[in-house]
């Protein structure tokens, strides 16, 4: 079994396999097609509007209005377990209603130069966020970095150069993780995404992180599709997976031509219902222009003037939160978490069809 027990708080063997499935996304293929591979490697000379022309064109499928909600967990869950109740530690520090986080991936130099400013509207409203930056593509200016980390942002490492390939075969990869790595130390930084979000958790753990934030709950716009449907962080072997939970800017903005923040709205609240983490993706790179950093911007505006019971957090403090909280959950003594033991509370709950029902 790769997970523990103790994680789920659950000893039914069946209740943990159909976790395990979802989690590690087992009925979907992330591996890649030799025709997927081919594109990767012309992609560099193929010119952007012929990639932005291809990407329009991509047979989706057959994709449901509602994708966006779509869990197919939360009934698998409430068909084997009928009713039954679990007792488990509450999901956030504090009895906090929900967690928030907010990232973004910066995928080019102008992305790049937009940070500060990006940075200084969301401090403004009383946010921080997470920057993961590309090791090696774009000049990374370190006076920011760390100014920006003095001012309670988060920097993680968003792969070695973006190209694609990162995935293509474990000795690429074996050879990429030493760099990023290396990166990782540089920037003192803890946590991890995948370009393109291709990923491998197995893989994934050979990196010095204490998260990764390379999967979502559901999201069938992704070069690899699938799915975690899972709208809480997990432990993975040494480390701690946040998935975003929302659908980013570039499918929204670009790939649906819908900027609004309508639907971002439509599904936090949903997901406060279930006491869940809210975590978005978005990337300076896709907000160039008012309108959408606007709309970006009063969603945050929402968040805090519209709901109630907000943690606002860090990847890096959800991360230490879920460990410490696992801990707490087996009677561990040691605690240099920083947390209280104060701050973990009891709930029973049991599971229904679109989410937990809290008793
Ligand atoms: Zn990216």
């Amino acid at each position: 079994m790769t997970f523990s027990d103790s994680q789920f708080f659950f000893k039914d063997k069946n209740l943990i396999s159909v976790l395990e499935n979802s989690l590690l996304e087992k009925e979907y293929s992330l591996t890649f097609s030799s025709q997927y591979k081919i594109y990767y490697l012309l992609r560099p000379i193929i010119p952007i509007f012929v990639r932005q022309f291809l990407q329009k064109r991509k047979d989706y499928g057959e994709i449901p209005e509602n994708w966006f909600m779509e869990n197919k967990l939360f009934p698998k869950l409430t068909e084997l377990t009928q009713g039954q109740e679990f007792e488990i530690p509450y999901f956030w520090k504090d009895k906090a209603n929900f967690c928030f986080v907010t990232t973004h991936d910066v995928e080019e130099q102008e992305g790049f130069d937009r940070i500060a400013k990006i940075a200084d509207l969301e401090e403004e409203l009383g946010f921080r966020s997470s920057w993961t930056l590309i090791a090696n593509k774009y000049k990374i200016d370190k006076g920011l970095v760390k100014d920006l980390q003095n001012r309670g942002f988060e920097i993680g490492v968003h792969g070695y150069n973006h190209d694609g390939k990162l995935y293509f075969s474990k000795s690429t990869f074996d050879k990429r993780a030493k760099l990023i790595n290396k990166k990782l130390a540089e920037l003192g930084a803890k946590g991890f995404r995948s370009p393109q979000f291709h990923r491998n958790l197995d893989w994934i753990a050979d990196l010095e992180i204490t998260h990764d934030l390379s999967t979502f709950d559901v999201d069938p716009f992704q070069p690899l599709p699938g799915g975690t449907y899972s709208i809480f962080p997990f432990i993975y072997k040494n480390y701690v997976e946040l998935p975003y939970t929302l659908p980013q800017d570039h499918t929204l903005f670009v790939t649906l031509e819908n900027v609004s923040s309508e639907i971002w709205k439509q599904k936090t609240k949903w997901l406060i219902r279930n006491h869940a983490l809210v975590l978005l993706n978005t990337h300076p790179d896709y907000l160039e222009t008012d309108k959408k950093l606007n709309t970006y911007l009063d969603f945050l505006k929402y968040l805090k003037n519209e709901t109630n019971g907000m943690w606002k957090a860090l990847p890096q403090e959800v991360a230490s939160w879920w460990k410490f909280r696992d801990s707490f959950s087996r009677g561990e003594e040691k605690n240099n978490s920083g947390f209280s033991q104060d701050s973990v509370s009891m709930i029973k709950f049991k599971f229904k069809k679109d989410g937990l029902e809290i008793i």
